[in-house]
Order: C-alpha cells, then sequence, then structure tokens
C-alpha cells in the first residue's frame, strides 16, 4: 500500500482496536483520510465498521455513548473524552427526493460502504493493521486535485443533488478541478438542487465562497451556482478576501442587482445577514483618511462592522485604528456629559435633550468640541440659550 500511515488520536485507535479486538472490521473514513493524506489535520474522524448499531453499544458498553441515529447506523462514542461516531457500513436504498434515500441497508464489507460516499477522494478508509483501503482511486484523484463522483456521476447526482453543490465546495476549498464528466453531469442536473433543503444549500455555499480557489468555482460554475443563489457573483478578487462568511458573501454579491433579494433567499441567521446587507450597503466607501472621517464611520457603522469592512476592502491601517486606540468617541453613551448632567445645569428635560446630545456628538465626532466635560457643558448651554432665542 506505499506506506500511508495515519497518526491517529489515541481515542480514535482505542475505537479501532476495541472493534476489531471484538472481531469487527473497523477504519476511519473519509474527510479525515482524505485531510490526512493531504497533510492537513483532520477536523474529526469519523469510523466505520461492521458492527451493527447494537453491537457497538455493546462492544463499548463501558464507555459513554450517544444513539445518534440509529436508523442510519450511527452511534457516538466518548473516547478519551473525544466523541467519535462509529456508523455500520450500509449501502443507500432508492432516492424518491433527490436527497434522501428511502431506506438503508447495513452491509459488512467496506467497499460497499465507500461505494455510496460521494466522491473518490472521499471514499477512503484506513486503520493501521490493514492499512489504506481505496478501490476507486481516491489516493490518485488526490495528487492529481481531481473531484470525480464514485461510480456514474449524472446517478450519483441524481440521487441526491446536494453532492453536486459539494463536488463545487470541495473544488473551491481545495483548489482542485473537477472531473469532466462529473462536472457535465453537474451542470445538466443543477436544477435538482431546488430539491433540497434550503440550509444545506446555504452551509455549502458559504462553505464553498470561503474556499481558496472560490473565484475560479463562482467563474466555471455560474449556471450551476444560480440555482443555489439567484443573482450573478462576483469573482473577481473574490479569493484576495478572508475566508469569513460575511466578508465573502459581501464581495460576490456587491454588484447583484438586488442583494437583499438573493441575501434573504440564503436564509442565514440574522447576524449574518445584516453584517453582508451593511457591507455591501457600504462597499463603496472610501478609507477613512482623517480622524473626523473615521469617527464619522464608526458612528454610521460601529466598530466591529467598520473593521469587517476595513478587512473586506484591505485597508491598510490608518486612521480608522488609531480614532479607536486613541478612544475617540462616536457614540452618545462615549460622550463626557449624559442627559443628568445636562439637567443639572439647567436643560429643561424633554425632547431637545436627546437632540443637544445628538448635536455634542456631531460636534465631538467633527473635531470641533472636544470630549470634555467643561466643553460640552459650555457648547450645551450656548446652544440651549440660541434655541431659546429661536422660540421667541
Ligand atoms: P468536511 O471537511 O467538510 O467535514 P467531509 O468529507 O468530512 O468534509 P462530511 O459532510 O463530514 O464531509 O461527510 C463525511 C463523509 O460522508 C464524506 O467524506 C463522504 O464520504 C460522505 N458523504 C457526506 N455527504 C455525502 C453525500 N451527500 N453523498 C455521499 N456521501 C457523502
Ligand atoms: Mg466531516
Amino acid at each position: 500500500m506505499d506506506g500511508f500511515s495515519m497518526d491517529l488520536p489515541a481515542g480514535a485507535r482505542f475505537v479501532l482496536e476495541r472493534l476489531t479486538g471484538a472481531g469487527f472490521a473497523a477504519y476511519v473514513v473519509g474527510g479525515c483520510v482524505r485531510d490526512a493524506m493531504r497533510g492537513d489535520a483532520p477536523k474529526d474522524y469519523d469510523v466505520c465498521t461492521s458492527a451493527l448499531p447494537e453491537e457497538t453499544k455493546r462492544v463499548f458498553s463501558d464507555c459513554r455513548t450517544v444513539d445518534t441515529g440509529l436508523v442510519h447506523g450511527t452511534v457516538t462514542v466518548i473516547a478519551r473524552g473525544e466523541p467519535y461516531e462509529v456508523t455500520t457500513f450500509r449501502v443507500d436504498g432508492a432516492y424518491a427526493d433527490h436527497r434522501h434515500p428511502d431506506r438503508v441497508d447495513f452491509v459488512r464489507q467496506v467497499e460497499r460502504d465507500l461505494a455510496r460516499r460521494d466522491f473518490t477522494v472521499n471514499a477512503m478508509a484506513y486503520n493501521p493493521w490493514q492499512g489504506l483501503c481505496d478501490p476507486f482511486g481516491g489516493r490518485a484523484d488526490l495528487r492529481a486535485g481531481c473531484i470525480r463522483c464514485v461510480g456514474e456521476p449524472a446517478r450519483r447526482f441524481s440521487e441526491d443533488a446536494l453532492r453536486i453543490l459539494r463536488a463545487l465546495r470541495f473544488a473551491a476549498t481545495n483548489a482542485f478541478a473537477i472531473e469532466a464528466e462529473t462536472a457535465r453531469a453537474a451542470r445538466a442536473l443543477a436544477p435538482d438542487l431546488a430539491h433540497v433543503a434550503r440550509e444545506r444549500v446555504t452551509a455549502e455555499l458559504c462553505k464553498l465562497l470561503c474556499g481558496r480557489a472560490a473565484g475560479a468555482v463562482v467563474r466555471a460554475f455560474p449556471d450551476v451556482l444560480a440555482q443555489a443563489l439567484p443573482a450573478p457573483l462576483c469573482a473577481e478578487g473574490l479569493d484576495a478576501v478572508p475566508p469569513e462568511v460575511a466578508l465573502r458573501l459581501a464581495h460576490a454579491l456587491h454588484a447583484a442587482p438586488d442583494p437583499g433579494a438573493a441575501l434573504a433567499a440564503l436564509r442565514l441567521p440574522k447576524r449574518t445577514e445584516r453584517a453582508v446587507r451593511e457591507l455591501i450597503a457600504h462597499f463603496g466607501a472610501p478609507r477613512p483618511e482623517t480622524p473626523a472621517q473615521a469617527r464619522r464611520l464608526l458612528r454610521e457603522i460601529g466598530p466591529e462592522r467598520a473593521a469587517e469592512l476595513a478587512r473586506l476592502r484591505a485597508w491598510p491601517p490608518g486612521a480608522l485604528e488609531e480614532a479607536l486606540a486613541r478612544g475617540d468617541a462616536y457614540s452618545i453613551p462615549q460622550l463626557a456629559i449624559t442627559g443628568a448632567d445636562l439637567a443639572a445645569a439647567g436643560i429643561p428635560a424633554g425632547p431637545g435633550v436627546g437632540r443637544l446630545l445628538r448635536a455634542l456628538l456631531d460636534g465631538v465626532v467633527e473635531g470641533e468640541i472636544a470630549n470634555e466635560r467643561a466643553a460640552l457643558l459650555c457648547a450645551a448651554q450656548h446652544w440651549n440659550l440660541q434655541e431659546e432665542e429661536s422660540c421667541r
């Protein structure tokens, strides 16, 4: 198996050893094998086994287990304090809705389990005794940087249309090419994405847009992406934007005719949606050059959004960071004076107080009044007198 070996964390090793010791076949599988083979640290280790869920629970009767998805064969085992999803080898039955198999059947051979997986690079299994199990040439495709369906692409995509977007996602995150037949089938079957639950589509799309080669995928597959997000996406400069969902989405959508509608269709968490909207609204804002410009921007969108905008637009550090470092005031609570101070100074309570505070903030933001108690009181009294005059 020309010497592929994986460093497994103690928990994963323990799970494999226990299952194997009890007479079952067991492997780590999928994303962790792919990532380790590329030299990336796996995020988590999934285990597949010939043991049925009840058998797995028996093997780990002295460990904490969670019935994560017994009908799909998944038991989570807590080993050395880490959770491991242990799933019985299975094959999927017919797909009626382009997303969910009508049933799953448990099988005893790892190759059959690997055959139901989406791409060759995701269809490898490993254990320290048998080494790598790679019946579909995943290792060669990984070396070549190629996303290829296991089996016939058109069939695999019509079973589960989400795989179409996953193909684009892996191409974007790994800077891989999509094999020709797989790409053709992805284009042909993209309309089936309409059958897939919105949150699954959005999740894949967000990972795709955060990929280091997202720009190339957006350029190569506008027709497929239009099924996931009905707006023209901007590929130019996308890969240079820091890989944060809100920033990448704001860049991708900033030139769309109705970015708000496209965003609403994604049904993102409210916080994220709001961030993207505000970033798009300020996309063309000039970089603040003076302290007053920096404070104006901070007053308008707050420090968190301003920092995001700076990252999105790759502004070099300058007036904005300096204003924050000095602790410049850009909001009413930061003024060195309160409504109560104004009342104590004889300014009558009422809407005039709020107006006065806003006018004082304007003066501070513009650099016309120092944010000091005495200066603010003096200006307030001056304005209040003027207001009285004008009422007469
Ligand atoms: P990530 O790094 O995003 O977690 P992953 O490859 O681990 O990537 P998961 O969604 O966690 O992706 O899925 C785990 C494994 O399950 C995949 O590697 C693949 O073998 C298989 N898989 C996931 N989704 C599908 C699908 N829709 N169709 C077929 N196989 C799938
Ligand atoms: Mg995973």
